[in-house]
């Protein structure tokens, strides 16, 4: 079949031939079926790594295939048990591995998955919001600032609408749209410019179209294999660890083959010293590290999810961590986002509203008088041009509750809560949005942008037109010329003015957010072509104040924060003293605290601000510009900055933050693709919750690294001492690959699930340029490793010593010391500071661990079959006591002196 040009139809046959109706779209049922006919719309994904590859991968291992070959040749000269038993733990090994692995890969898909783009969608005449792959050809999709593209759509309404198309063309400046049809057929994507293509970006305006091509059919599709590429997951952690484990295999065969060559010099037979060397190598190889990185990652990110943060890039679990300063948005973020009109000035009278919520139930008072709108010329226009010039919607939901199942309605809003206060506001007058619609027709919309804080339509009645204007009514004011007082349409002076503004501030002290309103009438015909012209020589009619009250929770994660050495800044598009009022409710602003607006910020030098960067805690009246640059003096002053943003134009702050977060609920498409972290509840609480997470990340991280690589110290230098001592083999091969599989293996990745400690939240940040191995971690490993080392040593001598023709039985006293010396040592390694300062009892995860490696160790030992695969002799219960206080000492030993240590500390500081 050859491909439609779509551009070259009439939108309206267009509607026909999908048999669509522009009032209602699709039904839900014909979209199901229209989505089986044609697929998913999502372009063919690079193949995902199957998982038999993933376990393939397992045995790759270097080291691993060494150990094979020696099993092989144990195999050939008859040592078959041992040869069996090798594999079969090799086997094991790749299964945890495997798993591990496995599960890393399935979290990040999903994760991949949760963040994957919305439309909004026209169904069954409702606008409803759904996965972007679910777009069906004939579906109608609103567009509005900030939405990326989900399908190939033939345009019906455009309001100003630009969109970006470079991801297609390569061309960045944003297309002008229209509507009408276009005669010539073969024309250059660019210059359909009635058609907007999947992937590309709405930058200004809003518009609707519908669906003609989805998935692989649509432009985007054509070049889908030039765009494909695998995106990189790896944090900074990961890469640095991937590199030390390349210095750990070299440190570990080095050693490793030192104890070989000593072994074989004090006269140990080459064969079974060739294999203890080999599994020594595999056994102090980290090789686990990188997976169980991944996880203790990926499972943090979904304990994150579940408080509401979505992380999309990995990286910046770490740089949570480090966060010294959080930017919020203001409006949604720090407040509730639910706004009701309480006052309203007009003409040097103040009216006060009565209501909650959306709920279309208010008076108006004037003092204590009860006024009646309709009657008010002035208020009247004021209300209805809050209505006309609104893309929201109220949406009544009934519910029935109660014992008796009354049934009660419930006011939701659809779209912009400020613009559904003004729906709800104007209800209470009985000017419903429906009905003046059909009174008023729009012509024309200017949709409102965040830099010019405005909104305007041209509407028209019979034979009356003009254009209603609201925004914000400082900026208003200076677009009018003249002001409605006591009925009259005045000219706006400068003292009149002033009035305004004292009727703003007083407005704004309350920390009520206001709009202002004004309008122009227009001749019949007049064509307005730009807002500059629309909005120009207004005639000014009056203010609304409406309340957004504070989130509950917010204060608290204030606190929290600055417990936490993190200072939050509040930046905001809203009125200065509006702004103060809150910051100073939800304790932002400290009493030395600054507070600057955008045009202050507009008129400071780079030098200037940076000097004062430190001080301000409130940005006001800010466009989506400042952001930038308040993030730049931000991190050239040292700081690691997480930025908040919803719109298209944060997108470029977002990105240059330390830590992008853009809002689930009212985030744009660019928004959310520019930044690396998503609150799915909008809540600044949740960044918070965020950090918390990502510093216990971060902690466990280091708790796992600390338990194996003093394990694996721990295995090297037992070996290691026993050799240069001229003592015959401590451990036997199998041993050394039973610790590596069960005793290094399950309690590591319990401690990459460890709870938080408790004071996680009361520490400064972490240094972003700080070491893995930095706060006393490097000395931790080497000195616990060396005590674990000389423990089991010291052990296997005691033995020999004994009875110096039992070997088997200091072999295996040495190897249930080193065991069990590991899993006490485990919980050392969930406190920085000492085993003490921990309940053992709170991760099960970590209990269970170290339980079934206790039951597997007895079994090993007591098993009568396992006996000889294992070298082990049945230990008595004298044996037992030595074996637990011995593998005690490396943990208590310094628990012990860190006691003594803090007490002669907090003894000096007293
Ligand atoms: P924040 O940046 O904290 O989210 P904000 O929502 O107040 O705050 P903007 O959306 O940039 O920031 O709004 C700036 C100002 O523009 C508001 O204070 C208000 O006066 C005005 N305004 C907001 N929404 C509209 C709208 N839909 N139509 C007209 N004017 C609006």
């Amino acid at each position: 079949m050859t491909k439609q040009k779509w551009h070259t139809i009439p939108y309206e046959m267009i509607l026909d031939v999908f048999h669509v109706k522009k009032e209602t779209g699709l039904s839900t049922k014909r979209a199901e079926k229209l989505l089986e006919e044609h697929g998913l719309n999502q372009l063919q994904q690079a193949e995902a790594i199957s998982p038999l590859s993933i376990f393939f991968n397992q045995f790759k291992d270097f080291m691993v295939l060494v150990l094979l070959v020696a099993t092989l040749i144990s195999g050939l000269l008859g040592e078959y048990t041992d040869a069996i038993t090798i594999i079969a733990i090799v086997i094991l090994n790749a299964i945890l591995g495997f798993i591990q692995e496995f599960r890393a890969e399935k979290s990040l898909q999903a994760l991949k998955e949760m963040a994957a783009p919305h439309a909004k969608v026209i169904r069954d005449g409702v606008l409803q919001t759904i996965p972007a792959v679910e777009v069906v050809p004939g579906d109608l999709v609103q567009l509005e600032t900030g939405d990326r593209i989900p399908a190939d759509i033939r345009l019906i309404e455009s309001n100003e609408l630009y969109i970006e198309e470079s991801a297609l063309t390569g061309e960045s400046v944003p297309v002008s749209k229209k509507i009408e049809t276009i005669t010539f057929e073969d024309l250059p994507l660019g210059d359909q410019k009635n058609m907007a293509f999947m992937g590309t970006l709405v930058t200004r305006g809003t518009g609707l179209g519908i669906v003609v091509e989805t998935g692989m059919n649509t432009e985007m599709g054509k070049i889908a294999d030039l765009i494909q590429s695998t995106e990189e997951v790896e944090t900074p952690l990961q890469r640095r660890l991937e590199q030390l484990g390349k210095i750990l295999i070299v440190l570990s065969l080095a050693l490793t083959a030192v104890v070989v060559m000593t072994g074989i010099w004090h006269g140990q037979n080459a064969y079974a010293m060739f294999l203890a060397g080999v599994s020594l190598a595999v056994a102090a190889i980290p090789e686990g590290l990188p997976a169980i990185v991944t996880i203790a990652l990926a499972l943090g990110v979904q304990r994150m999810i579940k408080r509401k943060a979505i992380v999309r890039k990995l990286p910046s679990v770490e740089t949570l961590g480090c966060a010294t300063v959080i930017c919020s948005d203001k409006t949604g973020t720090l407040t509730q986002n639910k706004m009701t009109v309480t006052e309203i000035w007009i003409g040097g009278q103040d009216i006060q509203v009565t209501g909650t919520g959306y709920d279309p139930n208010g008076e108006f008072y004037q003092g204590s008088y009860s006024i009646k709108p309709d009657r008010e010329g002035a208020l009247k226009r004021l209300l209805e041009i809050g209505v006309l010039c609104n893309n929201a919607h109220l949406v009544e939901q009934k519910e029935k509750k109660g014992l008796l199942k009354k049934e009660k309605s419930n006011y939701m809003v659809q779209g912009d809560p400020t613009e559904g206060a003004l729906i709800t506001l104007g209800a209470k007058a009985n000017l419903w949005k429906e009905e003046l619609e059909q009174i008023w027709q729009r012509k024309k919309e200017f949709p409102f942008d965040s830099t010019r804080k405005m909104m305007s339509v041209v509407v028209q009645k019979h034979h009356q037109q003009m254009v209603a204007v609201k925004g914000a009514p400082d900026v208003l004011l200076d677009r009018c010329s003249t002001i409605i007082w006591d009925g009259k349409v005045i000219p706006l002076t400068q003292s009149i003015k002033n009035h305004v503004k004292q009727a703003i501030e007083s407005m704004a002290g309350k920390a009520l957010r206001n709009l202002g309103f004004a309008y122009k009438d227009l001749k019949m015909g007049e064509n307005i072509f730009s807002e500059d012209l629309a909005e120009r020589n207004l005639t000014f009619i009056g203010i609304v104040g409406m309340i957004d009250p504070p989130r509950n929770e917010v204060k608290q994660a204030i606190q929290t924060c600055k417990r936490a050495g993190i200072k939050t800044i509040m930046i905001t598009g809203d009125h200065q003293t509006t702004a103060m009022a809150i910051a100073k409710q939800l304790q932002i602003l400290p009493p030395s605290g600054l507070t600057v607006n955008g045009q202050d910020l507009y008129n400071m030098s780079n030098t200037e601000f940076m000097n004062k960067v430190e001080d301000i805690y409130v940005y006001a009246r800010v466009s989506p510009e400042h952001k930038l640059r308040i993030v730049k003096a931000l991190q050239s002053n040292g700081h690691v900055v997480a930025m908040t943003g919803d719109g298209v134009n944060d997108a470029p702050a977002i990105k240059a933050a330390d830590i992008g977060i853009s809002m689930g609920i009212t985030g744009t498409d660019v928004a959310k693709e520019a930044s690396s972290l998503i609150l799915s509840d909008d809540n600044f609480a949740t960044i918070v919750a965020a950090i918390e997470e990502g510093r216990g990340i971060y902690d466990n991280i280091r708790k796992f690294i600390r338990y194996l690589l003093a394990s694996n110290v721990g295995e090297i230098l037992t070996m290691f001492f026993a050799m240069m001592l001229a003592l015959p083999l401590p451990l036997v091969p199998i041993q050394i690959l039973w610790v590596n599989l069960v005793t290094d293996g399950l309690p590591a990745i319990a401690l990459g699930v460890d709870p938080a400690e408790k004071n996680i939240m009361n520490r400064s940040p972490r240094d972003s340029r700080e070491n893995v191995f930095a706060r006393g971690l490097g000395w931790k490993i080497i000195s616990r490793g060396f005590l674990i080392g000389l423990i089991t040593l010291g052990v296997f001598w005691i033995t020999l010593q004994q009875n110096p023709s039992d070997l088997t039985k200091a072999q295996t006293m040495a190897f249930a010391t080193l065991v069990m010396a590991q899993l006490i040592h485990v919980f050392d390694c969930r406190s920085d500071i000492s085993v003490f300062h921990r309940n053992p009892f709170e991760n099960k995860y970590l209990l269970l661990a170290v339980l079934s490696s206790l039951l597997l160790l007895i079994g090993v030992i007591y098993i009568e079959p396992l006996q000889p695969i294992f070298r082990t002799v049945p230990l008595n219960l004298f044996d037992w006591i030595l074996v637990t206080v011995a593998g005690a000492v490396p943990t208590l030993a310094f628990g012990i002196g860190k006691l003594f240590t803090r007490q002669a500390f907090s003894l000096r500081k007293a």
